[in-house]
């Protein structure tokens, strides 16, 4: 599973086939999609087991990958592995039924819970930065969050577009793990789209997968392409070699006003995520190393200025919105106290969806043949035929998607769907309709399994935005279930101190007992979504609640 390449650098790559290489299919897709993780493919700096989102890591080291691997092939199908940011720590003996695999990364206790704490304990070498899905082992590419901003961009069209982004000028920055998805996700719904980029290398990434149409170092190549094609109602997109702080002062300095402005830079870290302007790019690259005070500095100045331009786009009577990366709370804690006019995506588009427990549900083909994915795709179409959108995008995805490392897809799914696909897909790996049992997860950014008061909690009904009791109820909750794996994660999408979420993942692997735990799991995850939806008050969420006979005390 690990060559090292032409150029002497260790690459790691997860075993194909249905042959086991470890004591359980359970193991073997740890195994495997923490390879996956850092298959080249997939992850950003796969040398530096970093997967996404600025330092999003897989493992601590490489010390503890191979001991991650060593100990998943020796587990036992009933022993539990424990994880401790990204460092394996302990096997117990437990039970059959029970996760194979536990994860907790990068908690710290409350009043610790700041950067500068998190770093110097991550130097002493004690904690790691996992993100969501990167320490989770459920990453899936850049795939993974195209149908999430897809949904977003549709939903932005629905609100404010009637219906469609076609002649609309989309601006944008970041074009990195995630970001990377926005431009085809913009495209997908007809936008102009112009994203700034400060690293070539990612935008260059992103043509040779597909996810972006051109290239350019020239503003005003850029904007004569974007604004052309708005014109013409086409959809285009062009990446832009710049730094976002420059470049959207400038194109609000020439008075062009985009229809809607986002962001998608790694502002939630200022030393290893934002990369400051007013200084060339790999002079900063050098400085983040040299002085990291300084640089952090210069990044927290340059986000004040691109907040500012972000502002004024809104004044001017663009749609502007963050999107999940604490630009805002930067912003505000550096002085712009009126950085939280610009409202957050989940809020503006993506509750309504959570209060049905309806949200990302993924699954990879252990085999690695495309094929098992095209079939569950035609499972999934099979299954909800009555739904359009859903319809509309596995049809979009199969033409658009270049599969990265495993073949994966990635649809959301609500309460009661996920299960009934649970089964459906341990029912095909059961007879034999696709090769090899298939891994299903979802990110943490999900209805029931985050607390993230700038993000996906944002402007809770009952101003319950910092409670973080749901999430670790969530952790419990699916690993009594019987998931395969479930990890509490502190500090993904918005930063340390900033976020508290969960994981899970569950394996079809075509067996009766798996067909239950999937049953279950993939009904209290998102039944716990609704549960804390209807509990804040959400008329809708109680709606679903009582039509589903979800069982609370006291709603009344
Ligand atoms: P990433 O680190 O892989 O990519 C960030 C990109 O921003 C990099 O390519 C970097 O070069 C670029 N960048 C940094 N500063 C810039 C600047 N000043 N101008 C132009 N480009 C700049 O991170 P990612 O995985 O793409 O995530 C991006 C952000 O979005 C993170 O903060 C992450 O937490 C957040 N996020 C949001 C969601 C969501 O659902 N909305 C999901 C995941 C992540």
């Amino acid at each position: 599973a690990e060559v090292l390449n032409q150029v002497g650098v260790r690459e790691v790559r997860a075993p194909r086939g249905n042959v086991l290489t470890c004591k359980g299919w359970a193991q073997e897709a740890a195994l495997r999609m923490l390879m996956n993780n850092l298959d080249p493919e997939v992850a950003e700096k796969p040398e530096e087991l970093i997967v996404y989102g600025g330092t999003g890591k897989a493992a601590r080291n490489w010390e503890c990958f191979y001991a991650i691997v060593e100990s998943l092939k020796e587990l036992e199908n009933d022993e539990t592995l424990l994880i401790q940011s990204g460092k394996p720590v302990g096997i117990f003996k437990t039970h059959e039924f029970a996760p194979r695999v536990l994860i907790s990364n990068a908690m710290l206790v409350p009043a610790w819970a700041t950067w500068d704490e998190f770093r110097r304990l991550e130097a002493l070498g004690l904690t790691m930065y996992g993100q969501m899905t990167a320490g989770s082992w459920i990453y899936i590419g850049t795939q993974g969050i195209l149908q999430g901003t897809y949904e977003t961009f549709a939903a932005c069209a629905d609100k404010y577009f009637s219906g469609t982004l076609a002649g609309r000028f989309l601006l944008t920055s970041g074009l990195g793990g995630m970001g990377g998805a926005q431009p085809l996700a913009a495209t997908m719904n007809g936008a102009a789209f112009l994203g700034v980029e400060v690293d070539r290398k990612r935008i260059e990434r992103r043509l040779q997968t597909g996810y972006l149409d051109m290239m350019t170092d020239n503003l005003d190549e850029a904007l004569e392409i974007v604004l052309k094609a708005k014109e013409k109602k086409e959809a285009v997109s062009v990446g832009l070699v710049g730094n976002a702080a420059d470049v959207l002062p400038e194109i609000l300095r020439r008075g062009i006003i985009p229809d809607i402005v986002t962001d998608q830079t790694s502002a939630h870290d200022t030393l290893n995520g934002y990369v400051p302007n007013g200084i060339p790019y790999e002079e900063a690259l050098e400085l983040r190393k040299k002085d990291p005070q300084k640089y952090i500095q210069m990044a927290k100045r340059s986000i004040v200025e691109h907040v500012k331009a972000m502002l004024e786009f809104k004044r001017k009577g663009a749609v502007v919105f963050d999107y999940g990366n604490n630009i805002r709370g930067e912003a505000y804690a550096n002085g712009v106290k009126d950085a939280f006019e610009i409202p957050g995506f989940v809020h503006e588009f993506i509750r309504p969806l959570f209060c049905e427990g309806r949200g990302p549900f993924r699954w990879v083909a252990l085999s690695g043949d495309p094929e098992d994915i095209y079939a569950t795709d035609e499972a999934v179409m099979r299954t909800f035929p009555e739904n359009k959108s859903l319809v509309r995008w596995i049809q979009k995805a199969r033409t658009h998607v270049k599969f990265q490392g495993l073949p994966a897809r990635i649809c959301w799914l609500g309460y009661g769907e996920r299960a009934k696909m649970g089964k459906i897909f341990n029912e095909m790996v059961r007879t034999g309709e696709v090769k090899a049992p298939i891994v299903i997860g979802r990110d943490h950014l999900d209805t029931g399994s985050v607390a993230s008061p700038n993000r996906e909690t944002e402007k809770m009904k009952d101003g319950s935005d910092a409670i973080a009791d749901w999430p670790i109820l969530n952790a419990l909750l699916n690993a009594v279930a019987g998931a395969s794996w479930v990890a509490v994660h502190h500090g993904g999408g918005v930063g340390i101190g900033l976020s508290i979420h969960a994981g899970m993942v569950v394996v079809a692997d075509g067996t009766k007992e798996m067909e239950i735990r999937l049953e279950r799991v993939l009904t209290t995850d998102p039944g716990l979504g609704i549960v804390r939806h209807a509990d804040a008050g959400y008329e809708k969420a109680i709606e679903v609640a009582k039509k589903h006979g979800i069982k609370m005390p006291m709603l009344k």
